[in-house]
């Protein structure tokens, strides 16, 4: 098992498996894109099943694979049967932005990889095709549905965006009602590879919820586990749930279960914080997998106790962007 410098028990980790995407969502990476690292950083498939198989032997039951976006690696769903091999492994999800898994919905049935988490922030096409620069309302909204259809366990994110989508908000949760989802609308966090920097924002989770109310005053709170970074309710009548995740509030810190391993294999113990060690130098050089064991007792030993912690030990926080980072 293993658990941090201030007793939280681990067993939940984000794995990056690329820094590349298909899309430009202003929130998380400037026009042009970023610098994306050369191939021979990012981990490799083997060095990715490698990884998770010595961190689910130390304890982690629950992987999340994130990127980037993770499908635009043509390798991903090796990895991912890969990993429905793993004993001790109970949960295996993608987090994605639905533009490339229409292929894949089939096998990722098959296998048992039923959680899916789609970013969508806003359910009008115009709104959506200037957040993410790209043209790709229609596939993202055919995969979605189909994915429901499907009997996947979907979850929508969308990120609050000032001037941007905040109109969405009421519309997405009025045609969400008719479908078994969760529709978490997320604060923005200031990771947009520097294109925009702020100290505040006024969507924050109260003011989202308080926005929401105005329009859906029948709702109830709903039972979530302790680890739970989402704030769960329902709408009277609705067959969707809604959620928020105060992402940049960070009231979450205190219950963090979470490990993140980016596609270059830095090891993240706190979003706000800086990496700790690179597993991708460790598992290539001499010491090989006892080595990467003990960087990651290491890490998980000496964590920070909240972001705002994290943060203050890392200044240059806020220009780095989601796509590295491992969302
Ligand atoms: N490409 C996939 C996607 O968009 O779902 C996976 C990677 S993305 C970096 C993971 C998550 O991070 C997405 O839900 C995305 O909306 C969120 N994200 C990206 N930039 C963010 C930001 N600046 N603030 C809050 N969430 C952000
Ligand atoms: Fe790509 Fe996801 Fe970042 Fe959007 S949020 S640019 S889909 S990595």
């Amino acid at each position: 098992m293993l658990v941090d410098n201030h007793n939280r028990t681990i067993n939940y980790l984000r794995l990056a498996v690329t820094d590349r995407c298909n899309l430009r969502c202003n929130y998380c990476m400037p026009a042009e894109g970023i610098n994306f690292v050369k191939n021979d950083k990012l981990l490799t498939i083997e060095e990715l099943k490698q990884l998770a198989e010595i961190l689910v032997r130390q304890g982690i039951d629950k992987i999340r694979i994130t990127g980037g976006e993770p499908f635009v690696r043509k390798d991903l769903m090796v990895l991912l049967r890969y990993l429905t091999t793993l004993d001790g492994l109970k949960d295996i999800s993608v987090t994605t932005n639905a533009t490339l898994i229409g292929p894949y919905i089939d096998e990722l049935k098959a296998l048992g990889i039923k959680d899916i988490n789609v970013s969508l922030d806003a359910i009008d096409k115009t709104t959506f095709e200037r957040i993410t620069r790209r043209d790709q309302y229609d596939t993202v909204h055919e995969n979605l549905i189909r994915l429901i259809s499907e009997g996947f366990n979907v979850r929508i994110n969308f990120i609050v965006l000032e001037g941007q989508n905040e109109q969405d908000i009421i519309p997405i949760l009025k045609v969400m009602q008719h479908y078994p989802v969760s529709v978490r609308f997320l604060e923005e966090m200031p990771f947009n590879g520097g294109s925009k920097s702020f100290q505040k924002i006024k969507w924050d989770y109260k003011a989202i919820l308080e926005h929401i109310a105005e329009s859906f005053p029948k709702y109830k709170k709903l039972e979530a586990p302790s680890t739970s970074t989402s704030i769960n309710y329902q709408i009277e009548g609705h067959q969707s749930t809604f959620g928020l995740i105060p992402s940049f509030s960070r009231t979450f810190c205190g219950s963090c279960n979470r490990l993140r391993v980016t596609a270059i294999g830095d090891v993240i113990t706190c979003l706000y914080g800086s990496p700790k060690v690179n597993l991708r130098d460790i598992i290539r050089g001499a010491e090989g997998e006892k080595g990467v064991e003990a960087a990651i007792l290491k890490a998980i030993g000496t964590r920070a106790k909240t972001g705002f912690e994290a943060q203050e030990e890392h200044a240059s926080v806020f220009d780095s962007s989601m796509t590295s980072i491992g969302g």
